[in-house]
């Protein structure tokens, strides 16, 4: 049923082995973009998208217990804020700007903090959620993209189809054959296959750090599970819907100010609760930018903090599309 040397892969197979399997698969097999994943790997992905989902059931439970939303109070609320940042701008600055698109240049040690921070997301190992973005740039919207809404045929039910598969259906979707030929760069690097390796820990201590600090704050095992249901569960659970929201509303819905060679679309709903990342027709017509928001009203946060790591040395030399750039691939108003 499974190509050979892929069968026993799953999530935690270390990065290299699953590139050595990948590079082993018969590129003559036909596409298998909307075949099931091995079983393993189909459990991992159940639990990890399945788990946050309960921690916005806990959260539920919790402002029940606690007799309506205003009982929510600044230790939660803060707490959420924090760990949602810090996974949020793992993944915006570390895994997309700076490891998938080299958009900037960062020292050493940060790029790898910040490949722990993304992985706290809960949205996969960072190696393959950067092979599978590359892919995704790679095809956009065509045969091959892993997570594109387009590819499902006519009709409202494709529509809907093509909808789910891009927002969380392709997580249960084996692997894009020769998903791994696009990441020799982060194959070398020797502390990067360890951090990939070690996702669980980094998830876990997503988890685990706001439940401990919650329940020392307010010195009981209810602070702690507020602080697993708020810091933890439920934050992985928004950043994840939000994070897909690109795959699949700005693939969909929104403005195309830029000609790209896909479907994506400037969604500012979007754009504000993904730390700028919302912005995505940009961000195809110029994805080795570290500015998505182009214009100055597009507001977007991860860019800001860029900036502001530029100011102390975190980073160094941001891309950024010349204004001649910007007017060659400006569509004209009327087809928006
Ligand atoms: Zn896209
Ligand atoms: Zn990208």
């Amino acid at each position: 049923m499974f190509a050979k040397g892929l069968a026993p892969l799953d999530l935690i197979t270390p990065a290299r082995a699953w590139a050595a399997a990948d590079a082993a698969t018969d590129l003559a097999e036909p596409a298998r973009t909307r075949r099931l994943m091995p079983p393993v790997q189909s459990v991992v992905m159940f639990l990890s998208v399945v788990g946050p989902f309960v921690g916005l059931l806990g959260a539920i439970a919790l402002l029940w217990h606690r007799q309506g939303a205003a009982s929510i109070g600044w230790p939660e609320i803060i707490t959420m804020i924090v760990m949602y940042s810090l996974a949020g701008f793992g993944v915006t600055i570390g895994f997309h700007r700076l490891l998938t698109h080299r958009a900037f240049e960062a020292p050493r040690p940060m790029r790898l903090l910040l490949a722990i921070l993304g992985s706290m997301a809960a949205q996969g190992m960072a190696i393959r959620w950067i092979a599978t973005h590359r892919r995704h740039h790679q095809l956009s919207d065509r045969d091959g993209d892993p997570h594109s809404p387009h590819l499902h045929g006519e009709g409202l039910g494709a529509f809907l189809r093509g909808f789910w598969h891009a927002h969380v259906g392709w997580c249960f979707c084996r692997d894009e054959v020769d998903l791994a030929r696009s990441i020799p760069d982060l194959l070398a690097d020797r502390a990067m296959l360890l951090i990939d390796q070690l996702y669980f820990l980094w998830v876990g201590i997503g988890i685990f750090a706001p439940a401990i600090v919650l329940g020392l704050y307010f010195h009981s095992w209810r602070g702690f599970a507020s602080g697993l249901v708020w810091g933890g569960l439920l934050r992985i659970f928004l950043m994840q819907h939000v994070t897909w929201s690109v795959n699949s509303v700005c693939h969909v819905w929104g403005k195309r100010p830029f000609r790209s060679a896909d479907h994506s679309t400037n969604n500012f709903a979007v754009a504000i609760v993904s730390l700028g990342e919302g912005w995505h027709n940009n961000h195809h017509a110029f994805p080795t930018s570290a500015r998505h928001g182009l214009k100055w009203w597009q507001f977007d946060s991860t860019y800001l903090v860029i900036k502001a790591m530029s100011w102390i040395g975190l980073a160094s030399n941001l891309r950024m599309p010349s204004e001649a750039a910007m007017e060659a691939k400006l569509l004209p108003p009327t087809t928006n």
